[in-house]
């Protein structure tokens, strides 16, 4: 006769990997009240990033996600977050709500693309990089490349 526990029937979670780690990313992103596509996309994202990464953003109360409708009267308000004395200034990143109608990669590539801006603090990695070029590196080693421009073009125009 074969027992079996609940627990033989989840999959065992990767090695290092922080089960709590969803959550946390969920709730920590709750608070920028982001569109739920764009939440459910950046939550993704967030859980890709390596945790030096994601520990340096979440970990840092300068740092505010936020997206806006774009349009003839949107009016946009960044909320800045407030900097902690010594961490170089608030970090935010813009999101436009028409990004939820691209498609998936773009999205995720984008995003990915913006969080590293913010980790670099709008930088390059190093003394003359391209702080485009670094963040697309970034977001690329993340696991989102920049898909073709082609498809990024589609991904724009897609309804
Ligand atoms: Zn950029």
């Amino acid at each position: 006769m074969i027992h079996l526990r609940f627990h033989d029937l989840i999959p065992p979670p990767p090695p290092g990997y922080d089960s709590g780690v969803v959550a946390l990313i969920d709730q920590w992103l709750s608070a920028f009240r982001l569109d739920d596509h764009l939440h459910t996309h950046a939550a993704h994202v967030i859980g890709e990033l390596p945790k030096a990464v994601r520990d340096d953003l979440m970990n840092d109360p300068g740092f505010v996600i936020c997206d806006y409708e774009p349009g003839p009267s949107a009016v946009m308000r960044v909320p800045m977050g407030v900097p902690r004395f010594g961490s170089g200034g608030s970090r935010s990143v813009v999101l436009k709500r028409t990004l939820r109608r691209a498609r998936r990669p773009f999205v995720r590539w984008l995003i990915a693309h913006e969080l590293a801006h913010a980790y670099l603090r709008n930088e390059g990695r190093w003394d003359g990089d391209d702080p485009e070029a670094a963040a697309d590196a970034l977001a690329a080693e993340w696991g989102f490349p920049r898909p073709p421009a082609r498809e990024a073009w589609a991904s724009l125009i897609a309804r």
